[in-house]
């Protein structure tokens, strides 16, 4: 049921949303553990396809508005939107951030997450996977029955402020669960609109984006690939969220499969 500015879903389409998510999980959590220095970011799309093939689904992003890639790969300051490429070898100081969209049984998973090559990152870079992380779980713990968008929002605005991380304003979380975008949006700052009371049957991707500089951004001349002006590098960490009456619901939360 689609309502002005939210979705309300049907526990029959709870069903498949929670399979796509799961599957997205799935995606999400195999990678980093596959994802080697000496690998090229087209590798990477490519192994994101086969393991979404695997598990019955198909890429949700893949011709998305013409999207020509299985999933996003964006790398150090490329925040969302990368595309895998031939010539971009990854080196053991990158770090990586996959955005994974999954088609399954008509619901679809949204997740991302963004990891090191090489454990031993400089403390620069693990405070900014740290604090990302955490503007994410902070604001899915506002993600309840009676608050407003806003209060997701403003959770996510105080850890990126507190950890002194730029916010990336022109792209926002957003309700998702049959549509990959449906309303309404969920934005990493706090703005004069609170957005729609939190309704049980809502399902939002809550999704910071920081980064260590000022969190302004361009998108590159592949109409795709957004990245920040600094030249500082950025984080995204990305769930699914369902609105029940007591707890949030995290449907991309790991699974063991
Ligand atoms: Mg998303």
């Amino acid at each position: 049921m689609f309502g002005k500015d939210y979705v309300i879903h049907s526990s029959e389409e709870l069903k498949s949303i929670r399979r796509a998510a799961q599957a997205a999980a799935v995606v999400r959590d195999r990678l980093p553990k596959m994802v080697q220095p000496g690998m090229t970011t087209l590798a990477v799309n490519e192994l994101a396809g086969r393991i979404i093939a695997e598990l019955g689904g198909q890429c949700a992003f893949l011709g998305y508005h013409g999207f020509p890639a299985n999933i996003c790969v964006s790398v150090n300051d490329e925040v969302v939107h990368g595309i895998g490429s031939v010539n971009r070898i990854l080196d053991e100081n990158d770090i990586v951030s996959v955005d994974i969209g999954v088609t399954l049984d008509g619901g679809i998973g949204d997740t991302a997450t963004t990891f090191t090559l090489n454990e031993q990152c400089s403390g620069e870079i693990s405070h900014l996977l740290k604090y990302t992380h955490k503007a994410l779980l902070k604001g899915i713990e506002q993600a309840v029955v009676g608050n407003h968008v806003r209060d997701i929002s403003a959770a996510i605005e105080k850890v990126a402020r507190k950890a002194g991380l730029g916010i990336v304003r022109e792209y926002v979380g957003h309700g998702c669960g049959i549509k990959l975008h449906e309303p309404p949006e969920v934005p990493n700052f706090v703005c004069a609109h609170r957005g729609p009371k939190l309704r049980p049957g809502m399902v939002l991707a809550i999704e910071p984006m920081l980064s260590l500089g000022n969190g302004r951004v361009l998108t590159e001349k592949d109409h795709w690939t957004v990245r920040t002006i600094d030249g500082s590098w950025s984080a995204h960490f990305e769930h699914m969220v369902l609105i029940t009456e007591k707890k949030p619901e995290i449907l991309t939360w790991p699974k063991m499969m």
